[in-house]
Formats: C-alpha cells, structure tokens, sequence
C-alpha cells in the first residue's frame, strides 16, 4: 500500500467521526438556539487543542491544496512557522495560558485575513464542537472573554480515543495537544513519510526544523507530562 492510501485510510475514523460531530452540532443548535454562526470567528482566537490525526489531516489538505513541493514550501511552510513560534512562545512562557491567548487575540495560524478558516473541512472536532449558549454572544460585547459553552467532553473524548489509534497505528506518541504543537508534529511525521517531499525541500530553512523530529517529540511530550 502507498504512503497515501494508508494515510487516507489511517485518517478515515476522525473523518468519520468529524461529520457525526457535525450532526450533533446541527442537532444541539437548534435546541439551543445558539448564535454561533458559520461566518463567526472570535472563538478563533482561542486555544485550540486537537489529535495528531487532526493535524495530520490538515497537512494532507494543504499538501492537496499545494501539490508542488515548491509551491508547498511557499504557502504552508510559513503557517507552520508561526505555529512553531506560537508553540515555542507557550512552551517557554509560564505567563501563557488559555485565558491569557483569547484576551490577548492571537489568531490561529489558519484565520486568513479575511477571517475564514483556511482548513474548515478538516478543523479539529474541538472547533466543531464549540458552542455558546442562548443569549452568550461572543461576537458583540463579550468580545475578548471567555462565555458560557456546550459541554462537549463527551466528542473531545470520542477524538482522543479515535485520535489514539491513530498514532498508535504510526507508533509515535498520542499527541493530543494545543494545535500550534500537533500541527508541527503533524508535518514532521508528514514530511518524514512522504521522502519525496522532504528531498525537495532540502536546502529551505524549514529543513532543519524538520529534520530535529527529536525536538518536537520532547515538546510535545514536556506538554502532556
Ligand atoms: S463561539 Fe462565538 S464567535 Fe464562535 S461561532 Fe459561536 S458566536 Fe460565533
Ligand atoms: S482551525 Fe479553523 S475553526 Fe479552528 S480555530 Fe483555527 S481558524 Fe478557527
């Protein structure tokens, strides 16, 4: 099997799981008589955290998006640094915290400048599964602070165990974490599994990055500790 049809495969039950999520949240809308909106994007200002599945799903999207290696260094390499400089900034400052990320705006690398979300069909289940309750508009005067939501432990704990699988499928650590994080873990699997993309990026400043997979894993593991 090609590095390709098993990935598709590997990320076919958080796909899956994506869309029944979607159902629910259709469901739990309309009882709810929430205000979110699909052209919303306060709640992108907030700490996302997702499964490895989840961001290697949304490297597969952007590798659709930019099939050539060289256009894939140009578009999606620099989203991946800034993911890298977000992740570095929490690592390192104790002062960085959910609340301190949402009152302070910063974006998520894939809010583009019209303020859409870039990988909408593959955003994390935590995204999906956002939602304010009656009356809790998030876009008006509550703008900037943290409002009452949807208890939706239950589809959070449905990916981590889908999401699982799927590493353990690739034997690398669970890695569920702030989406900063799991999207360079994400590539560095990508790009590890896919040579041929590596090969042409040699020589790009990323490569290096890359190449210190070692790196990521004690990150990625000195947050879940
Ligand atoms: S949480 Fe707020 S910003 Fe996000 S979709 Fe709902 S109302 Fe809109
Ligand atoms: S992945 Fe998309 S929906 Fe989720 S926070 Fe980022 S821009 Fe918003």
């Amino acid at each position: 099997m090609s590095w390709r049809s098993e990935l598709r495969a590997a990320l076919r039950p958080i796909r899956r799981l994506a869309s029944k999520v979607d159902g629910v949240m259709h469901q739990y809308m309309e009882l709810y008589d929430s205000p979110c909106d699909s052209g919303c994007y306060e709640c992108c200002h907030q700490m996302v955290t997702a499964t490895l599945a989840e961001g290697v799903a949304i490297v597969d999207q952007l590798n659709e998006l930019n099939p050539r290696a060289t256009d894939f260094a140009k578009n999606a390499v620099p989203l991946f640094e800034k993911a890298s400089a977000q992740f570095t900034s929490m690592a390192v400052d104790p002062k960085v915290t959910m609340e301190s990320w949402f009152a302070n705006r910063t974006r998520c690398v894939f809010l583009t400048e019209e303020n859409r979300c870039l990988v909408y069909a593959n955003r994390p289940i935590t995204c999906r599964s956002y939602m304010v309750l009656e009356g809790s508009d998030c876009r008006t005067e509550n703008a900037g602070a943290m409002v009452p939501t949807i208890d939706n432990r239950e589809l959070i704990d449905a990916s981590k165990s889908v999401g699982a699988e799927f590493s353990s499928r690739f034997r690398v650590p669970t890695g569920y974490a702030p989406l900063p994080a799991v999207m360079v873990w994400a590539l560095t699997l990508y790009l590890y599994r896919r040579s041929g993309l590596l090969r042409k990026l040699k020589g790009t400043e990323f490569e290096d990055d890359v190449k210190a997979k070692e790196f990521w894993v004690r990150k990625l593991k000195l947050w879940e500790a």
